[in-house]
């Protein structure tokens, strides 16, 4: 059978017989795997042509709920996937990982877009800046969908995460995508892109997926076009250093391999709870994906004093992982992904050993040797102890990818932190300690060489997601060797896809690109209170300025015996004489916002459903007694909910007094419904 690629709008096989894929237990024939004769020219362009312009059509809001549908859907065809993914060696927890994680990392970024992004396509980056006296001239960032493709090339460990978790950022941004797996494991990502394809939730062109080499893709790049790299240290550095992708200032995106520390604390010695943590951390994350996981422990770096104890306690617990068919209930670990990564582990093994001693583990365990024979990829965990950690050098280069770890002995913290920091930028590291003094001195010494870092104690332990997890809100990606990207991380993952450009003009033109109205920008006459507007109708820029109202010392001293903040700046003469900042009585912050909403609200039943919050609250100018404040109330932006059949508007409210300072400002949140009157009924 050859495996076909969905791309330029069908299923194509290429012209050669291509490589074979492997089961990785049974070393049985899957099917083979090519791309030759594919124009990838037009691949692109069609990605560009056709996938683009569609996608940037739509919202990010649009782009988030063609997410959650399609996540939604493929969880009913989870099952199927399974089946197969049992043959890249991985265990059913192990594909729960790949499958259920990357589907919820795309589900993830589906609720962080329709939460977080507007329901628009443009993106503000930071506030607006003043660049004049008068106001007139003002700058903000925005970001844009780029005009090209991304081309997303993965690590053959997760074919199915390693899909959605670039994917999923790439599309909220509005950008069509060229998938490329890893060949070994490509079937997988076929299976589930097949699936995506039959659903037709995404729009034409949008979703390629190459199930083979690239051919002469990156020939074809162009300055709009986005690489998102995953896979080892070396092709990082060809592709990086392509002619095409460096005259044409390609933005290149590389997460490769990383030699990862976890570190026991000096308080965490035997018989604490943070060093039994620390050995089922480690062992767990020598046996996940039979240790196939870029952010994977290889250096367990322990106290001198406590290396016995600690060998013996992973030792122990190693000894009772079974490995075998990943199939099996009972089965812990399954075997590599193929019999070639196998021999890629033992190569590296070899070079470690020249400086670290095998403490525990058959490389060629004759319990797994029958199922060797018939073609598996099997591996026994294997712990190594390295002979002199401070001059040792393979341990902190050499990446053996499958469940191989090597434990290295420090004297003290900073000699514990030089290890670490001896991998030259890694994806994750992690810290086993009760003592918060050693986390803060710990963390901040690892932090310049880590994307991630984690500190566990006993209070976390339990609802840990563990040191080998990344996360859809947090960044995943690490300086140096560990590529020097980064990628999810919330909405930063999305920006990867998007351009960042600096505007400058009037606040009306900039409101009017930015889609959110910004102060100096036209105010406009709604004609009746915005209030009583229903969510469609209402415009950006419509305004309510309120009436004038008076402080006194009537009204402060109720609203402090109705809240019983009775602090004395608002309550005494003489006290608030002696703070420096009042000079004599002020009325509270809070005392003025609640007085400026008396001043704004239309009471009568309406569109406006509620009100969710206020952002960016400051007290600018103290109101004394005497004073008279109004409020300035402007429809600055909205977005809608279209399943809920109201939308989110928020207002931009200044308060000042008589002398037109400002008193406080802020942006006050709202839900307006679609509808003048809404009905509970409805
Ligand atoms: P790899 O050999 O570097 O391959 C990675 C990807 O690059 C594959 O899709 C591969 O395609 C493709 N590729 C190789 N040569 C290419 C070329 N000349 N032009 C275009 N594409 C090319 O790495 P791997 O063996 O699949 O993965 C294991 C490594 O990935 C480990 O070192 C691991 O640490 C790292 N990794 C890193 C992360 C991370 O997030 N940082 C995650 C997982 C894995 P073919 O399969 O068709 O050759």
């Amino acid at each position: 059978m050859k495996l076909e690629s969905f791309v330029l709008g069908a299923w194509r096989s290429g012209a050669s017989e291509g490589v074979a894929l492997r089961d990785a237990t049974s070393g049985e024939l899957i099917a083979h795997a090519t791309t030759d004769g594919f124009d990838m020219a037009a691949i692109l362009e069609h990605a560009r042509t056709v996938g683009g312009p569609a996608l940037r059509e739509t919202s990010f809001h649009e782009r988030a709920a063609l997410l959650r549908a399609l996540g939604k859907r493929l969880l009913e065809s989870k099952e199927d996937f399974y089946a197969l993914s049992h043959r890249t060696g991985a265990t059913r927890a192990d594909s729960w990982i790949d499958i259920d994680g990357g589907i919820g990392t795309m589900l993830a970024f589906a609720s962080k877009g329709a939460r977080e992004l507007p329901d628009g396509r443009v993106y503000l980056d930071g506030g607006v800046e003043a660049l004049s006296k008068g106001g007139s001239f003002v700058g903000r960032h925005v970001c844009v969908s780029r005009a090209g493709a991304a081309v997303q090339i993965n690590a053959f460990n997760f074919p199915v995460w390693g899909m959605f978790e670039k994917l999923a950022p790439a599309i909220l941004a509005g950008m069509p995508v060229i998938v490329k797996p890893a060949t070994a494991t490509a079937y997988l990502t076929e299976r589930v892109v097949r699936r995506i394809v039959e659903l037709a939730i995404l729009p034409p062109g949008t979703l390629q997926m190459i199930a083979g080499g690239v051919g002469d893709l990156f020939d074809h790049l162009g300055s709009q076009d986005v690489v998102s790299f995953t896979g080892s240290a070396s092709t990082a550095v060809k592709l990086r250093t392509h002619p095409i992708v460096t005259r044409r200032s390609v933005r290149f995106i590389a997460e490769t391999d990383s030699l990862n520390s976890s570190i026991l604390g000096p308080d965490a010695g035997p018989g604490t709870a943070e060093f039994e943590l620390y050995a089922d951390e480690v062992v767990r994350e020598m046996t996940v994906k039979a240790g196939q996981k870029c952010t994977a422990i290889r250096k367990a770096i322990v106290p001198a004093t406590m290396l016995e104890a600690a060998t013996a306690a992973i030792a122990e617990r190693l000894a009772a992982v079974r490995v075998g068919d990943p199939r099996a209930p009972d089965t812990r670990m399954g075997p590599l992904a193929s019999r070639d990564q196998r021999h890629e582990v033992l190569h590296r093994l070899e070079e470690l050993r020249g400086e670290s001693d095998l403490i525990h583990g058959d490389p060629h365990d004759p319990r797994l040797r029958e199922a060797n024979a018939r073609g598996g990829g099997f591996l026994a965990p294997l712990l190594l102890r390295c002979r002199d950690a401070a001059s040792a050098s393979a341990v902190h280069s050499v990446e053996a990818f499958g469940p191989v770890a090597t434990l290295l002995a420090y004297r003290d913290l900073d000699e514990a932190i030089e290890l670490a920091r001896r991998g030259d930028g890694s994806l994750a590291g992690s810290l086993f300690t009760a003592d918060e003094k050693v986390a803060a001195h710990v963390a901040i010494g690892l932090a310049p060489f880590h994307g991630r870092l984690l500190v566990v104690n006993r209070h976390c332990a339990a609802e840990s997601t563990g040191h080998g997890a990344p996360l859809a809100p947090l960044v995943h990606g690490g300086p140096g060797r560990a590529g020097g990207g980064e990628e999810m991380g919330g909405i930063r993952g999305v920006l990867h896809y998007m351009q960042r450009t600096a505007l400058q003009g009037s606040p009306a033109m900039l409101a009017a690109i930015g889609g959110r109205w910004i102060r100096g920008a036209t105010e406009r006459d709604p004609g009746r209170h915005p209030f009583r507007k229903p969510f469609d109708e209402l415009a950006i820029g419509d305004t309510f300025r309120s009436n004038a109202r008076q402080i006194t010392v009537a009204d402060i001293e109720a609203f402090a015996a109705l809240t019983g903040d009775n602090f004395y700046a608002h309550m005494s003469e003489t006290e608030a004489a002696r703070n420096p900042l009042f000079g004599s009585r002020v009325a509270h912050g809070y005392y003025l916002i609640s007085a400026a909403a008396g001043l704004f609200v239309d009471p009568d039943y309406g569109p406006v459903l509620g009100n969710y919050g206020l952002d960016e609250l400051r007290f600018v100018k103290p109101a004394k007694p005497g004073d008279w404040i109004k409020v300035r109330l402007t429809c600055k932006e909205k977005s809608l909910r279209a399943d809920k059949g109201w939308g989110e508007v928020r207002w931009d409210a200044l308060i000042t007094n008589q002398d037109g300072e400002t008193v406080a400002s802020y942006d006050v949140l709202t839900m307006v419904s679609v509808h003048a009157v809404p009905d509970a009924a409805r």
